[in-house]
């Protein structure tokens, strides 16, 4: 709002003008400073008069393509002004919306069982591509969005000032609260302490969940399934946990993909249990979404059940996540496909 009243001010203009343009960008979801009638006309042309990126304009997304899910869920491809495409997904379920964004177009994790890690990075994410998201969900599903997740396509730790940043947006100019929030990282080194003081000093409190996504309950295997773990043992990983539990005072949750055969035996369960007794935290379980380039099997559903009361048992917080848009490849780690001929290698679509 701020920045919207010092802008209109450098152009001439009062200050109640950028407040007007906040509600139509924000409340009313506008795309184009023509829409925005309250605004004198004569202005409006005066602004546009230069084509982007030299002129004012308001940078939205345009939406390229959709697809439903027969469970609500719908999956937006978005495309950016320098010709990428990124996915956003919404995700329906009883009161609540959740918007899952994407922090960067592709990711350069190249986590195994991962589908957007098979292509790269193409580039990060800017603030107002990521709260697009949420807008170009809202805008589809004539639906306030009511929790986000940080959990499409991208590493959030990659781009720690733009995610904050969104956070920040989504709090103040979309009225959301930050424990509605939740951000998903595999682990970077040396970033966990940088989130959490840059949360502090940019958003005051640091209140939107932290999910780590550990996937194994030992180095070895972590190691297998994320091969960038093999810079971030896994007990610095846990130490910059309780580090960033100790700075936030918020609880830590960890993500845990069941692969069949591969980390979903009751050993691992035991060895999960082991290393993090003791902690503050609760465990997600994510039966794994098969993608195309991987043969890993999807555990059974009492397999699922098994892991999850033998840490139950092991006094473990744990939940299973449902998996949501299965049919329309618009589950967890399958952003990626299904967009043809817009996922050309290269355009970074999902
Ligand atoms: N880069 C971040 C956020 C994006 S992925 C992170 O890794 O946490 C969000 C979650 O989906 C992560 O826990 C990720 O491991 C998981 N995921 C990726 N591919 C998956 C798949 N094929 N099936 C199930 N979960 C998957």
């Amino acid at each position: 709002m701020a920045d919207l009243e010092q802008w209109a001010v450098a152009h001439g203009q009062q200050a109640f003008r950028g407040r007007q343009l906040h509600d139509w960008l924000y409340a009313r979801g506008v795309r184009s400073l023509s829409d925005v009638s309250v605004l004198p006309k004569a202005w409006r042309e005066q602004l546009q008069a230069a084509p982007p990126p030299a002129g004012d304009w308001i940078g939205r997304l345009p939406l390229l393509q959709s697809s439903c899910a027969a469970d609500g869920t719908a999956k937006l491809l978005l495309g950016t002004a320098d010709g990428l495409s990124l996915e956003t997904v919404g995700i329906p379920s009883g009161d609540r919306l959740t918007v899952c964004v994407s922090s960067q177009v592709g990711c350069p994790m190249a986590c195994r069982f991962c589908a957007t890690g098979k292509g790269g990075l193409q580039r990060s994410l800017a603030l107002h591509e990521i709260v697009d998201q949420v807008l170009s969900v809202r805008e589809f599903m004539e639906r306030r969005p009511s929790h986000v997740v940080f959990m499409g396509m991208g590493e959030p730790l990659l781009n720690i000032e733009a995610v904050l940043a969104a956070i920040a947006c989504l709090c103040t100019d979309l009225g959301m609260a930050q424990r509605q929030i939740t951000v998903s990282t595999v682990g970077v080194p040396r970033t966990l302490p940088t989130l959490a003081e840059r949360a502090l000093a940019t958003l005051g409190r640091a209140q939107f969940t932290l999910a780590v996504s550990l996937h194994a309950p030992d180095q070895a295997l972590r190691e297998e399934l994320i091969p960038t773990a093999h810079a971030y043992p896994i007990e610095e990983l846990l130490e910059d946990c309780r580090h960033y539990v100790a700075l936030t005072g918020r609880r830590v949750s960890f993500e845990y993909i069941l692969l069949g055969g591969v980390n979903d035996q009751p050993r691992h369960a035991a060895a999960l249990a082991r290393l993090l007794r003791g902690f503050q935290s609760h465990v997600n379980l994510i039966p794994y979404n098969p993608i195309e380039e991987e043969d890993f099997q999807r555990p059974s559903p009492a397999a699922v059940e098994a892991f999850r009361l033998a840490l139950a048992e092991r006094h473990i917080a744990v939940s299973v996540r449902a998996s949501r848009g299965l049919d329309r490849d618009a589950a967890c780690g399958q952003l990626r496909r299904g967009f043809s001929p817009l996922n050309a290698p290269g355009s970074g679509a999902g």
